[in-house]
């Protein structure tokens, strides 16, 4: 296929273009002839007269098309309001065909069943790219309904939209349907020489803890962890509610985990209620993270993914570039990610709402994504692939952006930081109490589902006499002995695979032993135990501490668990301190 890219001046230059093109259907072998239209020029009627034009100069060729928030041409962004990108396909076996239908909640049963029916009429359908209105539509249905598509099917494509993000509206139009404000367009490809790669890359990173979605209708997401949607827009990034909503804060998309892709999600608006209107549907108990985009990790994805693209070696590459990508970069910089694919094959496209892809028969709806569909005839044509690697990437990453990348380097840090400090104790730098019970717990839980039976035992300890180190020697010299203590058991237990070991009050601490009998418990708490009397203090000199031992049953709760240790500990210092005690669950 051959690919030419066509930037709307003038009737004149048009023409002129056109002529161009007709000059090379004469003169090789030019089979079907297609025409993608992209406009951030919101009035219909320019877009309509190019139409016209193409009607009337080129009538056998068909054309597809919708508005954009803005159009990537040659790899990159380009100010010119109205594109068009011409495919004349060289193979005859080689086929197109353009479904235009409204598209409403209520008519994307109907949209599927006829596209479905197509399809399975026409074996040599390979490929779905389609374009449209999504703004205002829970795009759940629909995606539902395409898995019922033939497996074989490659579905790609972008939602179309409007220069100004905070407006909604957006049309589609093609060849003899005129244009529709709520509607979505299909071109089906294929043939026996017809070949598609279609791919997508994100980049965003997560930036904070996971919250639960706990309620959520659709795209309405009205609860994170029981609390209202907004808070944590309101709280992390102090985003106000304003009429700027949407353009705030897509920069900072939810990931939702969805069976193992993330899935970004922008918020749009926010209701009264505090709950917000996602860009696209929300699961209830799925996990989401505030996310933001690392300009390292977006170049480096696009890097690895554009090898593969490299490696295909297509004819035409199409892109679907989310609008909240561009505005993260900024206009000076979004070409940055589209580029490098011009020296791959002629690419072209436009910035989304919204973005699709069929993946292992799944239809999934992105945000803040780029969709690729790099296309050929044939068998490859070149015998050298392009090396994606050798671009100017690695420029890009050390000279561009340092104020956005130390950023994310310090909010990574510090999450990083503030995620260890949530879960250890700051004199001991153990598991605090709450974090070593979670790890009990969740031990304790996963034992319960075992099939087979498996160990699990604790250690409890306390030291002895502790309140005469305090009383004669200085709190002082008693955190040196609870510090002291702390090393004992990080150096006893650190070898033991998946163990634990938490501070559970003053000089009390809890150690969680994974797939250790009770015989090896006992002699890691003697080894404890015998070390930690060897050493001796300048002023308090040697001090003793008294340990717990049991083992988990099978079913049994933390708590039973928690109050067999404690008694074994307990018969420990009756017993006259400085010692082990191991105590095994009776039926009583
Ligand atoms: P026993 O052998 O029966 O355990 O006797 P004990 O003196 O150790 O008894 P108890 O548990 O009542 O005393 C614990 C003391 O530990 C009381 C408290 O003041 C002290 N303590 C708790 N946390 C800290 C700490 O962080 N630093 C210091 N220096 N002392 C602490
Ligand atoms: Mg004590
Ligand atoms: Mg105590």
């Amino acid at each position: 296929m051959k690919q030419f890219q066509i930037v709307y001046k003038n009737d004149w230059t048009f023409c002129e273009d056109l002529g161009k093109i007709e000059q090379w259907r004469a003169e090789n072998a030019a089979y079907a002839t297609l025409f993608r239209i992209y406009s951030d020029d919101m009035d219909l009627g320019h877009i309509r007269h190019v139409c016209d034009l193409l009607d009337e100069k080129m009538p056998d060729a068909l054309y597809l098309g919708c508005t954009s928030n803005a159009n990537i041409i040659d790899g990159a962004l380009t100010d010119a309001n109205i594109i068009l990108t011409c495919t004349v396909f060289e193979r005859e076996t080689t086929q197109i065909k353009v479904l235009q239908f409204p598209f409403l909640e209520e008519n994307v049963k109907e949209d599927v069943r006829v596209l479905k029916e197509y399809c399975d009429a026409n074996p040599w359908v390979g490929a779905v790219e389609m374009h449209a209105t999504i703004m205002d539509m829970s795009m759940r249905e629909f995606c539902d309904e395409m898995t019922s598509l033939r497996s074989d099917i490659q579905v790609f494509g972008g939602g179309a939209f409007n220069p100004d993000m905070d407006d909604e509206t957006a049309a589609v139009f093609s060849k003899g349907n005129g244009f529709l404000e709520h509607g979505i367009v299909f071109l089906l490809l294929g043939g026996s020489d017809f070949h598609v790669y279609s791919t997508f890359i994100s980049g965003w990173k997560p930036l904070t803890r996971r919250f639960t979605v706990t309620k959520a209708d659709k795209e309405i997401l009205y609860e994170l962890n029981g609390e209202p949607a907004f808070n944590v827009y309101q709280k992390f990034l102090s985003i106000r509610r304003s009429d700027k909503f949407f353009s705030n804060t897509l920069e900072f998309p939810l990931f939702m985990d969805h069976s193992g892709i993330d899935l970004l999600r922008c918020p749009l608006a926010v209701n009264d209620d505090d709950s917000l209107v996602m860009s696209s549907d929300m699961v209830e108990n799925a996990t989401v993270r505030l996310a933001y985009g690392d300009p390292a990790t977006i170049l480096s994805s696009i890097r690895h993914d554009g090898q593969n693209i490299a490696n295909f070696q297509p004819e035409i590459i199409q892109t679907f570039s989310c609008a909240a990508r561009r505005a993260f970069w900024g206009d000076e910089n979004i070409s940055d990610e589209t580029i490098l694919f011009r020296s791959v094959a002629p690419t072209a496209g436009f910035y989304t709402h919204g973005e699709f892809i069929r993946i292992g028969g799944d239809m999934l709806n992105f945000n803040v994504t780029l969709v690729i569909a790099a296309m050929r005839e044939g068998e490859p044509k070149n015998s050298e692939i392009v090396n994606i690697s050798d671009s100017k990437l690695d420029n890009i990453e050390s000279d561009r952006l340092p104020l956005i990348r130390r950023f994310v380097s310090f909010i990574e840090t510090t999450t990083a930081e503030l995620a260890i400090a949530s879960i250890t104790d700051g004199l001991t730098k153990l598991y605090n109490r709450a974090e070593i019970e979670k790890r009990i717990r969740s031990n304790v839980e996963e034992l319960a589902q075992k099939e087979t039976s498996c160990d699990l035992s604790l250690i409890m300890l306390d030291i002895d006499n502790f309140k005469r180190v305090n009383d004669v020697y200085g709190h002082k010299e008693g955190d040196r002995v609870i510090m002291t203590i702390s090393d004992v058991l990080r150096k006893v237990i650190g070898e033991v695979e998946s163990s634990a070991v938490g501070r559970w009050g003053g000089e009390e601490f809890m150690v969680m032993l994974p797939n250790v009998p009770m015989e090896r418990a006992v002699e890691l708490a003697e080894r404890i135990r015998t070390e930690f009397s060897s050493i001796s203090y300048e002023t308090a000199g040697c001090q003793t501490v008294s340990l717990g031992v049991t083992q988990a049953v099978k079913g049994e709760t933390a708590d039973t668990l928690y109050t067999r240790v404690d008694k074994a500990l307990y018969i420990a210092k009756y017993n006259g301190r400085n010692r082990t005690v191991q105590l095994v669950k009776t039926d009583e």
